[in-house]
């Protein structure tokens, strides 16, 4: 138990406090993202906060939800489609089209079938959705999550 609430807290940061602007890229186009992080990846800020709370929801059922690979800046993608073209590495979008350069998806780690099962029972409630087949890891967060509270802080934050 005691692990669980270590993990957790490393989960993603307080969210908007701590985000920072980056260029990101959306079906091929550059795009401005505020990017939070979440454990030892990144993620877009409103992905960010349906996670933290989809993982909180997940630690009550006793699953462990952590981050693989989330945000991924343009040259790292670059390098992921260049290694998968090369036959070298996982299969790999065309740099500016992997929704991981838009941050809104997140490889989660499948550490055993309960997380699978949990997520495909519970993710949408969180706005999260399974969308490369054969790739049980990867869930991306098409929107629908809006947490009451946060709402006024984002705004705030959301000014600049
Ligand atoms: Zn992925």
């Amino acid at each position: 138990m005691r692990r669980l609430a270590v993990v957790l807290a490393l989960v993603c940061a307080a969210a908007t406090a701590q985000a920072r602007s980056t260029t990101g890229y959306k079906n091929g186009e550059k795009t401005q993202l505020k990017i939070v992080s979440c454990g030892n990846s990144e993620a877009e800020q409103h992905t960010a906060i349906a996670f933290r709370a989809m993982a909180r929801a997940a630690e009550k059922a006793g699953i462990d939800l952590r981050i693989r690979s989330g945000f991924r800046s343009h040259a790292k993608q670059k390098q992921l489609y260049k290694d998968y073209v090369k036959g070298r590495g996982h299969l790999a979008a065309r740099p500016g089209f992997s929704n991981h350069e838009s941050g809104r998806a997140l490889d989660i780690y499948i550490t055993d079938y309960r997380v699978l099962e949990w997520l495909q029972k519970h993710a949408s409630e969180y706005g999260f959705h399974r969308t490369v087949p054969g790739e049980a890891w990867h869930w991306e967060y098409l929107g629908g999550y809006e947490p009451k509270q946060r709402n006024a802080r984002l705004s705030k934050t959301n000014r600049s």
